[in-house]
């Protein structure tokens, strides 16, 4: 696979119309997490030690897990650093798709770890079956990212269920569940069943995304207790949010009128990509996420730079063969603006 340089194109020109390449939410952060930062302001010269254990407790009273199993993280990244550094120190191979999210991956080969790239099946989702036979000895973890970046596809859950009975006992599984928020029923799909069960899986949320807090850094990670003992050694946890932040993500979490207005505005957008998309003779991958990604008539890094001369910014990939674009869904102008510079150029 190949995919646009992230530096291009997140070093967006001022000018830019919409910035449809982060996958961020652009209708976040709610009214009450904004509250919630002014208010925490005056108190912000303490350590965020009270407020990091007050949502750590709230998220472990959710999922039904000890508020041990909670590891908090200025945004998801520092915990798949954290997993990437500990899972690779003694060498060995990480198992992950391709496409998929990069990060946890590409931060482990710098360590000792060995990379297996297992394609993704032809509806675009992640291969269980093909990743469950890519596992040797060697295998120290297997990276699996549901609802899947960059192709938006979500994996049946019942089969992850098994997956994860089937592998764990042999190999840990990370489960990146940054876009799960997204889905219709998020706790029905999300793999926290297992964690609650003992095995050997981790999970990666992130306030990011339906949050809306990409910039204000808010991420935990659940996991058994010894795993998540094993990861603290390289992370400096709740220590390297803001107070101010994570006071957002206190008054926030769990906000339903606030998450479901925001995902009701995306599936807007999303409506409106498919219908131009139809209309200008483009098919695309059905997306379980805030992003979509269609095949191009056009080569990927010509496409973009397209794009980007006329203030939007999107992110391009090549595989099977193709070239692709993938596209965060924007507010409705930004979705106007898309659409303008897309009729343009297609
Ligand atoms: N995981 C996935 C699948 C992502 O797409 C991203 C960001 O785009 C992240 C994790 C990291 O995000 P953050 O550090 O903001 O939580």
């Amino acid at each position: 696979t190949w995919e646009t340089d992230e530096s291009v194109i997140l070093s967006a020109p001022p000018e830019i119309k919409a910035r449809l390449s982060a996958n961020e939410n652009p209708f976040g952060p709610s009214a009450k997490a904004r509250k919630a930062i002014q208010d925490a302001i005056a108190d912000s010269y303490r350590y965020p030690f009270t407020v990091g254990r007050e949502l750590a407790t709230k998220i472990a009273t959710y999922e039904g897990v000890q508020p041990m199993q909670i590891m908090l993280g200025a945004g998801s990244s520092p915990l798949l650093l954290a997993a990437a550094m500990y899972f690779s120190k003694e060498g060995g191979s990480i198992i992950t798709g391709d496409p998929s999210y990069h990060d946890l991956a590409e931060k482990a080969a710098q360590f000792k770890a060995n990379i297996i790239k297992v394609p993704l099946t032809v509806d675009y989702t992640l291969d269980l079956d093909a990743m469950e036979k890519a596992i040797t000895a060697d295998t120290k973890l297997i990276y699996i990212c549901n609802p899947n970046n960059p192709t938006a596809t979500v994996l049946d859950t019942a089969r992850l269920k098994g997956f994860c009975e089937r592998v764990s006992p042999k190999v840990p599984i990370f489960i990146d569940e940054a876009y799960i928020d997204y889905l219709d029923d998020p706790k029905g799909a999300s793999m926290m069943d297992a964690v609650r069960q003992g095995q050997n899986v981790i999970i990666a949320r992130t306030f990011s995304k339906l949050y809306g807090f990409a910039g204000l850094r808010v991420g935990y990670a659940v996991a058994p207790t010894a795993i998540i003992l094993a990861l603290n050694q390289y992370s400096t946890g709740g220590m390297s949010i803001s107070a101010t932040s994570i006071q957002a993500a206190n008054a926030t979490y769990l906000d339903m009128e606030y998450l479901n207005e925001a995902k009701a505005k995306t599936v807007a957008s999303k409506k409106f990509l498919y219908e131009l998309l139809e209309k200008e003779g483009y098919t695309w991958i059905p997306s379980s996420a805030n992003f979509v990604m269609f095949p191009i008539k056009m080569e990927a890094g010509k496409f973009s730079n397209e794009m980007m001369k006329r203030g939007v910014s999107i992110r391009t990939w090549r595989f099977v063969g193709k070239d692709w674009c993938r596209i965060s869904l924007g507010t409705m102008d930004e979705m106007q603006e898309f659409a303008k510079a897309f009729k343009e150029i297609s």
